[in-house]
Order: C-alpha cells, then structure tokens, then sequence
C-alpha cells in the first residue's frame, strides 16, 4: 500500500470513520520520498555510531503509518507512540505486514520515558526518529533530552526529527545568532545539532502554513561539559533568557531568589565577562561556568 498517496490516505481514514485532527498537529507526508529520506538519515547515522548489532527506533506519532514502514524496513525494532486512538486500526492494517512493530496508544508526554525506554528496548541501542507533531515540538525534544539518561549515560543515540522550518533554526543557532535562545544552550550540552534539509508545505496532507526542516541532534553518550549541578545550569540558562531585552545580570537576578543582584554582577565579572552581557553571547561552556559559581552561592 502506498501510504503517501493522497487517495489512499483520504480513503482509508474515510474507512475507518476519521479524519486528520488539527489538534493533534496531524500533517502526514504525501511524498514517499521525504519518510524514504528522513529513515535512512536516521538508519545510517545509528549504524555508524553502534555498529549493524541489533537496532532499534522510537518513533512519536506515527499517524497512518508513512514514516513507520520505512523505519521497520530498516530496524529490527520499531515502537512507535500515538495519542489518536482512531489511528490504531488503521495502523494495525497499514503496518500488517510488519512483525517488527509495536504501537502504543499514550500521550508521549505522560510517559515515564526512563522506565519505558529500558523496559521496551532493554539494552539495545535506540534512536528517535518522526516528524513530530508541531504545537509540542519543544516539550517532546526537551523530555527526550532530560529523561533519557540514566545514571549519567544517554540511552539514546540521536534524534532526528522533522521540526518547523523557524524551530530548527533556533535549534541549530550559535550564541552569534538572534535565533539563539534557552533551548539552543540547553541543547548543545546534550549534543550537536545538524541540518539535513527543508519540506514544502505542499509535501503533508494537509498543507501547513510553514515550511519544515529535519534535524539530527546527535547526542553525547555523556556530556563534554562538566558542571557540578545540572539543576542550577538549566536553572540559570532560563533565567538568563527570561528577560530577552534585558541585560544577563537583571535577568538572573529577578529569576534567581537565591543570590542577590551584587554577588551575580561579581560573578559575571570574575568570569572576564562585560558586566552588561546578555544571554545570547554565552555559549553552553561559559554557562556551565556561570553555574558552578552561582551553585556554591546556592550551597551557603
Ligand atoms: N508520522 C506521520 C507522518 O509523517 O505522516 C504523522 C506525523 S503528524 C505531523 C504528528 C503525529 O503525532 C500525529 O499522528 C499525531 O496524532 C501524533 N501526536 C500528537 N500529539 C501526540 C502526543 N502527545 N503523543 C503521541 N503522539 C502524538
């Protein structure tokens, strides 16, 4: 069955007594070339970093399945993650032909995702690859990032992932660029970010109104920055961009409860920073620092 078709796509939904809902942020591909593309970048980068042992992918939101056949063309393992029960059947007939495929009915964002990813693929290495739904881009790459660890190893080999257009390019911005925000420092501490290519509206049923980009972050086994309390770096890299337009040091200090305005202004200084700095100047290593000094006061 070609599941990018837009005839098929239509009638099959149309079977089964549904539609595509906005709500859930469902846009499916109609062109078999883009879930073709997004697979194999995801496959060749997992293979290259764990070797062709036993592979495995979590997809999140497989929708009618375009994505997902390609991803069990490839993996020994595929579970994928879909809040729209109505899409189940479907699923259930689009990937038959599939014995490699799990799908499970939940809210990805309500999982336990540490438990899950050990009990559904023990150790075997895992990727993440989907296009994922746009209204909670954010949330779902920011529990990826932080809930997959354990016990300081990532158990995750990366992410790729099909994003808004706007979103990867804040993800992949340097502290150079306006784009560059909390979630990009966040992000360079777990891994590195890459660009692979751009998708026209026109490729999803329905058309978004924005042009959308796929993203591999590749994520560190474990972090190359050392930090004593990560706590305290998350906590003062969103702090530090709470306030856009205003300088680092008032930023920090209306966000920060702890630490008066005096010792952070010391703080920037002691670190050979301009004392007016902003957020956006600080790449992921200075923030590590800023935290380390701004942990010991938190100790007091
Ligand atoms: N993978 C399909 C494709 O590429 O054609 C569909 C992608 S569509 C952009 C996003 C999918 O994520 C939809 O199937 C939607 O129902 C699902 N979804 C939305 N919110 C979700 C959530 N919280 N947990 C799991 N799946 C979700």
């Amino acid at each position: 069955m070609n599941l990018c078709n837009i005839r098929t796509v239509k009638d099959i939904m149309a079977r089964y007594g549904t539609d595509t809902k906005k709500g859930f942020g469902q846009n499916f591909l109609i062109n078999p070339a883009i879930p073709e593309d997004i697979a194999e970048e995801s496959y060749s980068y997992h293979t290259r970093e764990n070797g062709m042992g036993e592979s495995a992918v979590l997809e999140i939101g497989p929708g009618i399945g375009a994505l997902t056949a390609q991803l069990c063309e490839r993996y020994d393992k595929v579970v994928a993650v879909e809040i729209d029960k109505t899409l189940i059947p479907i699923l259930g007939e689009t990937l038959g032909e599939y014995s490699n495929v799990r799908v499970i009915n939940e809210d990805f964002l309500k999982l336990d995702l540490k438990s899950f990813l050990k009990e559904e693929f023990n150790s075997t290495p895992v990727s993440v690859c989907a296009n994922l739904p746009y209204y909670i881009t954010t949330p779902i790459i920011m529990k990826l990032l932080e809930e997959s660890r354990d016990e300081g190893r990532c158990m995750l080999t990366s992410l790729t992932v099909m994003v808004q257009k706007e979103v990867a390019d804040r993800l992949c911005a340097t502290e150079k660029d306006s784009e560059y925000g909390a979630i990009t420092a966040s992000l360079n501490y777990y891994g590195r970010v890459k660009k692979l290519f751009t998708v026209a509206p026109g490729n999803f049923l329905p058309a978004p109104s924005v042009t959308s980009a796929v993203i591999r972050i590749e994520l560190y086994k474990e972090s190359p920055y050392s930090v004593k309390d990560e706590k305290t770096l998350f906590e003062v890299i969103s702090g530090a961009f709470a306030q856009r337009r205003k300088t680092m040091l008032n930023s920090l200090s209306s966000s920060l409860g702890f630490v008066s305005k005096e010792r952070i202004g010391q703080i920037i200084t002691e670190l050979g920073f301009d004392i007016n700095i902003r957020g956006e100047r600080l790449s992921v290593a200075d923030f590590c620092a800023l935290a380390d000094k701004i942990y010991e006061e938190k100790k007091k």
